[in-house]
């Protein structure tokens, strides 16, 4: 590990207590080690799709097979990776630390996969599917479905149960983001471009509130001119070094 590294892992830690309350806000780059492209990266799957032509409200009313033929493929992608040694890292943090929450952007289920259980996903989930006619949704792991779009018992056709990009999100799942927000102590923003609304007013909300805020990317974002630490470097790497570095502090 490099000095600089080592310096500013060290003066993150400073600020973890086993009691400090924990918001952790993760976008697409914490799952790009895993294999899966972020959007504004490209690469991939969204060398074929334009997610924002794709995955919207209106497709899915005119075009419900395109909608799905995008979301089987990302489905099948998603089943062939699986979480990086960030995720795992992430999910030890929730052992040391019982006041720990996982705000993500992503729809992969990977921080579950990988252990967390205290996971609030502000675009839903690609796994889970929504009836279009009834008000149910459930997670349905079928990959890939024999016949597009997938339908109901009732005969409707299914959605995935994400957010689609002209969608509100959830009312419940975004309070509670901002309630754990408010009363976090340090905020860590993980792989996130601060370009997403609201998920992008997180971080801002969480120091004005009185939180440290800690900012790992491997790209320099606009959260750094106001993020007490930012680390440069992959969530995969740097995570796992920072738990380790929390343990030897714990005597664990
Ligand atoms: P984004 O706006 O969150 O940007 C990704 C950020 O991750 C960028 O700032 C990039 O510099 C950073 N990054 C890339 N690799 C990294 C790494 N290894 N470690 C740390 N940081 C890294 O995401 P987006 O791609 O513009 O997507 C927008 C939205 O689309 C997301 O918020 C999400 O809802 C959805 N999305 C989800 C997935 C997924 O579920 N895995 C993948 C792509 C997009």
């Amino acid at each position: 590990m490099n000095k600089e590294l080592r310096a500013q892992l060290e003066s993150t830690t400073q600020h973890f207590k086993p009691s400090t309350k924990i918001t952790i806000l993760t976008g697409a780059g914490m799952s790009a080690e895993s294999g899966i492209p972020t959007f504004r990266g490209k690469g991939g799957l969204w060398e074929k799709y334009d997610p924002e032509e794709c995955a919207t409200a209106e497709a899915m009313r005119e075009r419900p097979w395109r909608v799905w033929e995008m979301h089987d493929e990302l489905r099948q992608v998603l089943a062939r990776h699986k979480p990086n040694p960030g995720h795992f890292a992430i999910a030890q943090l929730e052992e040391l630390f019982e006041n720990l929450v996982v705000i993500t952007q992503n729809v992969d289920n990977y921080h579950q996969d990988a252990g967390s259980t205290r996971v609030l996903e502000m675009h839903g989930n690609a796994w889970r599917v929504r009836c279009t006619a009834e008000d149910r949704s459930w997670m349905d792991k079928t990959v890939p479905y024999p016949k597009l779009p997938p339908k109901c018992q009732c005969g409707a056709d299914l959605r995935p149960d994400v957010v689609f990009f002209n969608e509100q999100l959830d009312r419940d799942v975004l309070n509670s983001a901002f309630g754990e927000t408010v009363k976090a102590d340090v905020f860590l923003v993980i792989g996130t471009s601060y370009v997403v609304v609201p998920a992008a007013y997180l971080p801002l909300m969480a120091k004005e509130n009185g939180a440290v805020l800690i900012n790992i990317n491997t790209e320099p974002t606009d959260i750094a001119a106001f993020a007490d630490i930012s680390i440069l470097g992959r969530a995969g790497e740097i995570l796992p070094k920072l738990v380790k570095m929390l343990k030897g502090k714990f005597g664990i």
